[in-house]
């Protein structure tokens, strides 16, 4: 009889799911020198090959050795969709044939990279398109980290990537291992180098992931979709927060560490006659009172599947106008690359692809589906 192996794990690790330490301990077990593991994970996210072999400051023999018990695996580009208003649209095929999207947003001086930390999202907010897939699994951390260098290669010569976050399809939090070890990668100076204060994680408010990135102490700002200021109507629109209600993901927000001068973020998805109301305003400033931040007001993304629509133009500055009031910095979110689908909330792509949840460590789901019958339906 043959056993049907139930978790298969992958053949050779993936050496772009490891730190710079992780890489040591490994490249050390085989009895190697620990500068190698630098060197080697310099060529992983430094410069690129396509292979072991081509890591020409290795010895032939390890090159071999790491041909043969390793892998490294990169994502494909298949498409680059452009925007008129300059944002671009990665589509990036994994190793398993699923595939997730990466957008780049010029604003000014800035260039911002918003990546992917899951394939879906199991978070099920009902304004959020993304949501419909429903979670397909957890990305590794090469593949959170990889979306860099992807993105990379889609920029013209004078252009620089500025900032990252976490904004792309997934909730982070809800694939925290991952996500830490791909921030290391992202900001390690022999990895990708890029500065912790440029990071941004956003969440829809899991409070054991605000704790355990506040405990993580990697310096990266974080930003929160709350888009509701009652628990009656945040339940309705965003279901976790039936697990982790206002008061307690509030009071994580307050024990978030942050640094002199820096601020936590707020976003708030305005929907016509839902959560647009003057009075919603005036609670939300209420809400917020003692918190260093800025409130993003994003208004609705409309899709078909999505049964809200956005507020007028009035009501948007209307609301503003009580948040800047009230002594908030509150800046209205032009939507952008809307007309590529890949504005704020609208990265879903085309269904049929792969579950590999099998080989895949990080697999473990962790979406609102999960959280069993106390979420109600
Ligand atoms: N899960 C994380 C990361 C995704 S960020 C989070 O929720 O923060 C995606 C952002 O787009 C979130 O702020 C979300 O509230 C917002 N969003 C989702 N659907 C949207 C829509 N239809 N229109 C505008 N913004 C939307």
């Amino acid at each position: 009889m043959t056993a049907v192996p139930v978790r298969a794990a992958p053949a050779v690790p993936d050496l772009r799911d490891l730190t710079l330490p992780e890489l040591g301990e490994w490249v050390t077990g085989l009895g190697e020198a620990p500068y190698r593991a630098r060197q080697v994970f310099r060529w992983l996210w430094r410069r690129p090959v396509t292979g072991f072999h081509e890591m020409t400051d290795l010895p032939v023999e390890l090159r071999r050795v790491l041909e043969a018990r390793a892998q490294s695996s990169t994502l494909e580009t298949v498409e680059v969709r452009a925007s008129r208003d300059g944002t671009r649209k990665l589509l990036l095929r994994l190793s398993d044939g699923g595939q997730i999207e990466a957008v780049l947003i010029p604003e000014g001086r800035r260039l911002t990279a918003c990546i992917s930390s899951q394939v879906g999202c199991g978070m099920a907010c009902q304004f959020c398109l993304t949501a419909t897939m429903g979670l397909r699994r957890n990305l590794r951390p090469g593949e959170i980290a990889g979306q860099l260098p992807a993105l990379r290669s889609a920029l013209g010569p004078d252009e620089r990537i500025t900032h990252i976050v976490l904004m792309g399809m997934g909730e982070p939090l809800a694939n925290f291992p991952a996500v830490e070890t791909a921030l290391k990668i992202l900001i390690a100076p022999e990895g990708l180098a890029f500065p912790a204060r440029r990071i941004t994680v956003s969440t829809v408010g899991l409070v054991p992931g605000i704790r355990r990135l506040a405990r993580a102490a990697l310096g990266v700002n974080l930003a929160v979709s709350l888009t509701a200021t009652t628990d009656e109507l945040r339940d309705r629109l965003v279901p976790i927060n039936r697990r982790y209600p206002l008061g307690e993901l509030l009071r994580a927000c307050r024990e978030f560490p942050l640094p002199p001068r820096r601020r936590m973020t707020f976003e708030y998805v305005l929907m016509a006659a839902v959560n647009d109301h003057i009075e919603d305003a005036h609670r939300l400033a209420g809400l917020l009172r003692g918190i260093r931040c800025k409130v993003n007001l994003i208004p609705l993304n409309e899709a078909p599947e999505i049964p809200f629509r956005r507020p007028a133009r009035q009501r948007i500055e209307a609301f503003q106008q009580v948040l800047e009031r009230a002594g908030y910095v509150a800046p209205i979110r032009e939507s952008r690359g809307e007309d590529i689908a890949a504005a704020c909330g609208m990265l879903a792509v085309a269904e049929g692809q792969l579950d590999s949840a099998a080989s895949n460590p990080y697999s473990d789901q962790c979406g609102v589906e999960q959280l069993g019958s106390s979420l109600g339906s």
